[in-house]
């Protein structure tokens, strides 16, 4: 089969290798449509920490925003499983520590990440091996676009939770890429009033495009009451700039990852006696989204720029917008193309 290999910073490969066997507990999937973000395109550059802490390693198969139709199932995998449609959880838990039985398996200290760490194997080539404890099934009224869509909008909608929003409550949304978007979607399908901030026009349009008219630069920020911040900005100063906006009480709830420290000062959030949250992956949220995707009050498909074939994914990492791509945030990889 063709899957798509990182060899090494800045190198990226198709190659021909041998098509994943569905081990004991494992299903394989062929994979539908794959989304490419900020975590592979770090792991791309060489920038990505798991590279620098040993936790992640060359070469490496990404892709952990997917989607797909099981095809073989492993010894022990109940039988329903063949032929749905599924995509699955990024985060694979030891399945014996402490965190994985409370179900807190994203932050377990052993786990793997598809395509990501300890060398899963990512989802950017025609088949994946996943745990069927991992999977989670598609409604059919879910296309490939939004099934490869659900692992960022759980953690979108983790960072939603987090903001704690009351009926009528104000969200600001600190950034336009995927995740604050999302975050946007989400939040306003459970009633608050969304406001964004983006960084120029461009970003700006799609978000009023998707009906959210409070859509602000920096500059043009009207000075409003903010119940919550929701820093989804890849921004370092950004963070600190949610803490500086949030009111008295509110919530300020970090979901975006910048490429330097990115500090606060917790005298501010002592002082104005905020609560802060942080959010680091999509697991417990994914079945939330694909709810709030099969009800139809989020569609996110706009958020989708461009689908390419896997020939042009090591050009998407290197950050090349593919001919005739709109205006989202979100290149997608076909890899039967
Ligand atoms: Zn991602
Ligand atoms: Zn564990």
């Amino acid at each position: 089969m063709r899957a798509l290999v990182i060899t090494g910073p800045g190198r990226a490969e198709v190659v021909d290798l041998e098509p994943p066997v569905a081990a004991p507990g494992q299903v394989v999937v062929e994979v539908e449509r794959v989304g490419v973000c900020g975590t592979d395109v770090e792991l791309f550059t060489g920038e990505m920490s798991y590279l620098h802490s040993g936790h992640a390693w060359y070469p490496l198969r990404p892709g952990h925003e997917w989607c797909g139709v099981v095809t073989a199932l492993g010894d022990g995998v109940g039988p329903g499983w063949l032929g749905r449609r599924v995509t699955g959880d990024t985060m694979l838990g030891c399945g014996r520590c402490r965190f994985c039985g409370d179900g807190l398996h994203h932050v377990c200290p052993d786990r793997a990440e598809i395509g990501i760490r300890r060398g899963f194997p990512g989802a950017l080539a025609e088949r994946l091996a996943v745990p069927a404890r991992a999977l989670h099934a598609l409604p059919v009224t879910i296309d490939a676009t939004m099934g490869a869509l659900v692992e960022p909008g759980g953690s979108a909608l983790r960072a939603v939770r987090g903001a704690a929003l009351q009926p009528g409550d104000r969200l600001l949304v600190l950034g336009t890429g995927t995740i604050g978007l999302l975050v946007a979607l989400l939040a306003r399908a459970r009633g608050a009033e969304v406001h964004l901030i983006g960084r120029d026009e461009p970003t700006l349009r799609l978000a009023r495009g998707l009906g959210f008219a409070g859509a602000w630069t920096r500059a043009s920020l009207p000075s409003l009451q903010w119940d919550a911040v929701v820093d989804a900005s890849n921004a370092a100063d950004l963070p600190a700039l949610a803490l500086d906006l949030v009111r008295p009480a509110g919530r300020v709830v970090y979901v975006g990852l910048a490429g330097s420290p990115s500090r606060i000062d917790t005298r501010d959030l002592a002082f104005k006696d905020v609560t802060a949250v942080g959010v680091l992956s999509g697991s417990a949220g994914l079945a939330g989204t694909i709810e709030a995707y099969a009800d139809g009050s989020v569609d996110a498909r706009p958020l989708v720029a461009a689908t390419v074939g896997l020939d042009d994914a090591a050009g998407v990492l290197a950050g090349s917008r593919p001919a005739g791509a709109g205006p989202g945030p979100k290149i997608h990889i076909d890899p039967r193309r």
